[in-house]
């Protein structure tokens, strides 16, 4: 049997659509559609992980690679002098909600400390 995709293995699919602001052979970055700043942007591998406490030593490159991009992500949206935060949420506690990891990258407004 098929599994299910998740939400956002569709919008890496184009089976629903997204503001698509940056993609690459592995992964995807588009807008969130309820922004908790004034850029608010979701980064996901095309390939599922779950989340973060699912990873091993196996998804070290496409993690690092999904670093390594978010600088030239924050120079395109014009944020890469003033600031970002970059979160992953992963498991009940932390709100995660999507069970496909995504990097949140926010920015556009000076974020308190700490988190709520
Ligand atoms: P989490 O709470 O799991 O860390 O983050 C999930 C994020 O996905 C939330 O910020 C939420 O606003 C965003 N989100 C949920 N559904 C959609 C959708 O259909 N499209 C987009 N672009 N973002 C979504």
């Amino acid at each position: 049997m098929m599994k299910e995709k998740t939400l956002f293995e569709r919008i890496c699919d184009r089976d629903i659509p997204a503001d698509i602001i940056y993609e690459d052979e592995l992964c995807l970055a588009f807008k969130d559609i309820d922004p908790q700043s004034p850029s608010h942007i979701l980064l996901v591998p095309k390939s599922l992980i779950t989340r973060l406490a699912n990873a091993t030593e196996k998804e070290a490159s496409i993690l690092g690679h999904m670093l390594s991009i978010i600088p030239q992500i924050a120079k395109q949206q014009g944020f890469l002098e003033s600031g970002f935060r970059t979160v992953i949420n992963s498991g009940p506690d932390s709100g995660e909600t999507v069970p496909h990891l995504h990097m949140h990258i926010l920015a556009g407004r000076k974020l308190t400390w700490p988190p709520g």
